[in-house]
């Protein structure tokens, strides 16, 4: 496991594909660096992405039916909740899934639940592809209310200063105020 294969743009493609044939009965270890660029991630997720993802991990083969365990990592930029200043995210997921033949029992099988804890993929009976196993987790791994530090006083609401840099005397809304409630939500657009 411990072979890292560096991508480049060029070869990204070929990375995240595995030949099935070549699965081995004692399984396969699988080491691999993607351009974010690589994994055809929504427009906006795309931007908060600079540096690869690495993901390291086994395949295990079944008959027809492909595992792989293993993990990811990578980096997101995304604006903190309260302040907007930008944040590196580090996120670290494990990953289950298990990749069927083409129109399988067993995929439609595991569709009805049988299967719950593994994520479901098909693969073509001669490759399968990684992409979308590693698009999906990265995609469910960008975090919902990002902070740059936990106690991040955030931006007045008043005068819109931020207030980790310099405090600011603004008249804060009493708290029984209805719209000091409103802002307690913290609403996010989604
Ligand atoms: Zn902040
Ligand atoms: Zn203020």
């Amino acid at each position: 496991m411990k072979r890292v294969a560096l991508v480049t743009p060029r070869q990204a493609d070929h990375a995240l594909v595995v030949d099935v044939v070549k699965i081995p009965e004692e399984g396969l270890a699988y080491a691999a660096e993607v351009a974010p660029e690589m994994l055809r991630l929504p427009q906006e997720d795309a931007m908060t992405m600079q540096t690869p993802v690495v993901i390291r991990g086994l395949f295990t083969k079944v008959a027809q039916q492909v595992y792989f365990h293993g993990r990811l990592h990578g980096v997101v930029t995304v604006p903190c909740s309260r302040c907007l200043e930008m944040v590196q995210s580090h996120f670290v997921t494990e990953v289950r899934a298990v990749f069927f033949p083409p129109a399988s029992v067993a995929a439609e099988e595991a569709q009805q639940g049988v299967t719950d804890e593994l994520d479901l993929y098909e693969h073509n009976g001669v490759t399968l592809d990684l992409q979308p196993l590693v698009r999906d987790q990265v995609v469910l791994s960008f975090p919902v209310q990002p902070l740059c530090r936990d106690d991040c006083a955030g931006l007045c609401q008043v005068c819109g200063n931020n207030r980790n840099e310099r405090p600011c005397t603004c008249q804060v809304e009493r708290k029984d105020s209805p719209f000091a409630v409103l802002k307690q939500l913290n609403l996010k657009p989604s």
